[in-house]
């Protein structure tokens, strides 16, 4: 594979990359908290498998070699398995709260101190965060 090819691929990649990180941000940001608890592992699988395949891919390529492809594999997966079992989401604030360390994920929303639950890979439509009811008069906000 000739010099330009792989330029051109790494190049591939930051924009790919590029795009969908702004993509992402663009269209969660508007989203309610309960929204983004119930995509936001999904959604970071979907990411995982576009940038995390591209990587693998492009380090095969370029290597040519199992042994690399292999190791961004590896790399990928720990990656994303750490992003879904270690990020919460906030009920009141809907950000998400990166884990300060690599066992537990964190207890209450770094940005506002409200309550926080890891986002679901596979919630049933209408399903809640742990804690939180729904509005059973919507449209109506709840006064407390
Ligand atoms: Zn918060």
């Amino acid at each position: 594979m000739s010099e330009s090819t792989i330029e051109t691929l790494f190049f591939v990649y930051f924009v790919v990359f590029a795009a969908v990180v702004i993509g992402h941000w663009l269209y969660f940001r508007k989203k309610d908290p309960v929204f983004r608890w119930r995509w936001h592992a999904r959604t970071i699988l979907l990411v995982g498998f576009i940038i995390g395949g591209y990587l693998v891919v492009l380090a095969g390529l370029t290597s040519r070699s199992w042994a690399m492809a292999g190791g961004a594999l590896v790399f990928a997966v720990a990656i994303l398995f750490l992003n879904i079992t270690l990020t919460t989401i906030c009920h009141s604030c809907g950000k998400a709260a990166q884990s300060q360390s690599l066992t537990s994920a964190a207890k209450y929303c770094i940005h506002c101190g409200g309550p926080v639950a890891p986002s679901p890979l596979f919630a049933p439509a209408g399903a809640m965060p742990p804690g939180i009811q729904k509005n059973p008069h919507p449209g109506i906000e709840e006064v407390t």
